[in-house]
């Protein structure tokens, strides 16, 4: 029986990993679970899955936890060392689905036993790739990418030669807001930002989508986990979400991952890697399709693309400084604080404010990237109302 942990496991990425694992449930001990606020879907999966632990993100929350789980046989756990400790239970595959860079710390934990991280979170590769790939490296553990462009490029590699790839190109969507006019950008609205036309995500990443952070964040989680020169790496806006990714080798040959949107291909392909199992995705119909279609993403729609490329080419902990200001800057958007295009005023200021050397070029340590992260975090707050009332926007307090 293989031993798996799911960090993450009430969110959009967990919830397909737990529906794979429920059907095949006898081929699985599962030994964690995790998840934040939502305690009646972590204790519900907790029983249906029969796993040893769960924790909540959550201190506040063990006593809900423990009422929710009562009698049930599973252990309750709360807290960031918990999570830790969770991450410490012997596993053979743990996926890693917590969303932004409170992902990184439990992952590091899982590889520093060896243990298969199946990585969703692709945050922890932005902020400290060469940290996590160098601890995978020194205790023997396999980190298998979930992202499904990341899956795709993997998949296409099998059995080529890295130093035979020309390019790799990434697609987006594009988003909720790829037809808008520019002009009406500026003025999106939470709802209208959380609406994805193709996938069925997290509410942070299919903000993320709309901005094209997201794929800002894909291009540099490229750059870490294939070690392939920033400028090789290109995303393209492929509306249908059919197409994840191609591999461009040197005789001109395009490798193309096609399927349909649905993560349980690349959380399936993670899971029984290295072998391919029978998943429960639709099959597509290519007659019915007809057609897909592909176009150059626009600078002016998504300047967070540019940002991406800046920050590949400083490396070091500018992965870590973009991200945290990204994620401060959605804070900020989420609660009303800033608007849509905003968001990428807030990373551009905070990239350009925490910038030194001494800092960006120190060690990538789990101490020094949570230390970039906070100041990212404070210069997006700093930013906040320059960049708020530059353009008349009326944003509500901090
Ligand atoms: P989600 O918001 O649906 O779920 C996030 C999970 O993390 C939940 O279980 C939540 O309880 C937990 N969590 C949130 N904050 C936490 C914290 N501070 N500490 C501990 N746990 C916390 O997110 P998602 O869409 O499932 O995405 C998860 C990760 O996978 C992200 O890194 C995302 O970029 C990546 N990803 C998601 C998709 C997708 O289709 N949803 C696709 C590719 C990559
Ligand atoms: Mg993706």
């Amino acid at each position: 029986m293989r031993r798996v942990s799911i960090f993450g496991s009430t969110g959009s990425i967990g919830v397909n990993t737990v529906d794979l694992i429920a059907r095949d449930r006898n081929a699985y001990e599962v030994v964690a679970l995790t998840g934040g606020a939502n305690i009646a879907t972590l204790a519900e999966q907790a029983r249906t899955l029969g796993a040893e632990i769960a924790v909540t993100a959550y201190p506040g929350k063990l006593g809900e936890l423990r009422a929710a789980l009562a009698g049930s046989g599973v252990e309750a756990a709360a807290g960031a060392d918990a999570l830790l400790e969770a991450a410490d239970r012997p596993a053979d595959w743990i996926m890693s689905a917590i969303v932004g860079a409170a992902g990184l710390p439990p992952g590091l934990r899982a590889l520093r036993h060896g243990t298969t991280l199946a990585l969703a979170n692709k945050e922890s590769l932005v902020c400290a790739g060469p940290l996590l790939l160098a601890t995978a490296r020194a205790h023997g553990a396999r980190i298998l990418p979930v992202d499904s462009e990341h899956s795709a490029v993997f998949q296409a590699l099998v059995g080529e030669d890295i130093d035979a790839v020309e390019r790799i190109v990434i697609t987006a969507s594009g988003g909720a807001f790829r037809d808008w006019p520019l002009e009406r950008l500026a003025g999106a609205t939470l709802q209208e930002a959380s609406t994805h036309p193709n996938w069925d995500m997290g509410q942070r990443i299919t903000i993320d989508s709309a901005s094209m952070f997201n794929k800002g964040l894909e291009l540099i989680e490229t750059k870490e986990y294939f070690a392939v020169d920033p400028a090789r790496i290109e995303a393209i806006v492929h509306p249908e979400s059919l197409i994840h990714a191609l591999v461009g080798f040197k005789d001109g040959a395009l490798m193309a991952h096609v399927g349909p949107p649905d993560m349980r291909h690349a959380i399936g392909y993670a899971l029984h890697w290295p072998e391919r199992r029978s998943l429960p995705v639709q099959r597509l119909d290519l007659a019915a399709i007809g057609t897909m279609s592909f176009r150059a993403p626009c600078d002016a729609r998504y300047p967070a693309l540019r940002l991406a490329r800046e920050v590949m080419e400083t490396g070091g902990m500018a992965g870590a400084v973009f991200n945290g200001a990204k994620e401060r800057a959605l804070d900020h958007f989420i609660a009303g604080r800033c608007g849509f295009t905003e968001m990428a005023a807030l990373v551009a200021e905070a990239l350009a404010e925490v910038s030194g050397d001494s800092v960006i070029h120190a060690d990538i340590t789990l101490d020094n990237v949570r230390a970039v992260d906070q100041m990212a975090r404070q210069a997006a707050d700093a930013a906040l109302p320059r960049v708020t009332k530059a353009d008349g926007v009326q944003a509500a307090p901090a």
